[in-house]
């Protein structure tokens, strides 16, 4: 189980990352960032991941951590002016200047076997690394896991303003999100300082009229995943166009009401969607009241190592809408494919 002192422990932590995040974006010149050019991305993922992991091992010494990035490239002598890059932007949180051997051991650490049976803390140090880039969504997700369901996630979402319809001139504030299981969701806004303001419960959508429900969807669309998105929406009923949106800000947007669907599906069957992708955000919406399994309505089974292998795909709803999502994803899959 886990107590209070998890969750706030995990939202200090990711409020934290949030502030390297913003300053390494805030270094990227507006339009001018090179598309072959992933160092801002790459300097914020390790040095979050850095920080998040040094944390959790202080707070929580017995938890193994599973995370997104590895240190050995890193460690190699032609990398030297990127670890100086990563170096500088912890040391702006840890202010006790850590040299840059503990900085790549605590990377290090996201990459450890996970003993399954026990509980896991989980990271994605800058989920969405293309909206990163662009300056638009991108997001920072630590969650708890135990023995394949997620205990407690926190999502936080720096660029995304509290409502999609936002017409107001000016950078979002953004926003950040946590669940325990069993506790309900909320919202936190993040101020420009990552000043936190308020906290409210979050629902989702109550509708169960597709004709005026909304759905999102990756903004990258990577082997016709658009294809087959927008043929189950249509099967569905629903008739607005997708929200496309980076990272798990897609959950997000599921869980305070704004969409009724995120449907994620790859043709490529070899394809496993990875634990960090999913763990706090798939959370999140349940806790606002929404559900979340794989096309084939199985519960997403976070006990099978770094990726999702025993299932495919993700249908994140309402849950008013989820079986009709379900019965459209098959339809439109033997149709594609000839099989489910
Ligand atoms: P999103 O921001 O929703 O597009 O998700 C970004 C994540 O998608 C990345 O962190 C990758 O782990 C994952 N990803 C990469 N390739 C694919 C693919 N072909 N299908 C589904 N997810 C992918
Ligand atoms: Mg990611």
């Amino acid at each position: 189980m886990t107590s209070t002192n998890e969750l706030e422990s995990a939202i200090e932590i990711v409020r934290s990352a949030v502030r390297i995040c913003r300053d390494v974006q805030g270094e990227i010149a507006p339009g001018r960032w090179d598309k072959e050019d992933r160092t801002p991305v790459t300097v914020a993922d390790l040095a979050v991941q850095a920080v998040v992991s040094a944390a959790l091992a202080e707070a929580f010494p017995g938890d193994p951590l599973m995370a997104e990035e590895g240190s050995s490239e890193l460690r190699e002598p032609a990398w030297a002016d990127l670890l100086a890059k990563v170096t500088a932007h912890v040391h702006q949180v840890r202010t006790e200047r850590p040299e840059p051997s503990q900085i790549l051991d605590w990377i290090e650490r996201g990459q450890q076997p996970i003993d399954e049976h026990r509980r896991y803390w989980v990271l994605d140090p800058v989920d969405g690394t293309k909206g990163f880039l662009r300056k638009e969504q991108y997001a920072v997700a630590l969650a708890l896991v135990e023995r394949g369901r997620v205990l407690l996630g926190v999502l936080a979402c720096p660029n995304l303003p509290a409502t999609l319809n936002n017409s107001s001139k000016g950078p979002a504030l953004g926003q950040l999100y946590a669940a325990a299981r069993g506790a309900g969701a909320v919202r936190i806004d993040l101020g420009a300082g990552d000043f936190v303001v308020s906290r409210q419960p979050i629902h989702v959508a109550a509708t169960s009229d597709p004709a005026v429900a909304r759905w999102c969807e990756r903004v990258e669309s990577s082997d016709k995943n658009h294809d087959l998105t927008s043929q189950v929406v249509e099967r569905v009923g629903i008739r607005t166009a997708p929200d496309r949106l980076d990272s798990q800000a897609k959950y997000a947007v599921v869980a305070r009401g704004e969409a009724s669907l995120y449907l994620r599906h790859s043709l490529n069957r070899e394809y496993r969607e990875k634990v960090w992708d999913h763990a706090a955000g798939v959370l999140i919406t349940e806790e606002a009241g929404g559900k979340v399994t794989d096309v084939h309505g199985k519960p997403l089974d976070f006990s099978q190592g770094r990726a999702l292998t025993a299932n495919h795909g993700i249908v994140a709803t309402n849950g008013a809408l989820h079986d009709r999502v379900l019965a459209a994803v098959h339809d439109v899959l033997v149709r594609l494919t000839g099989n489910s």
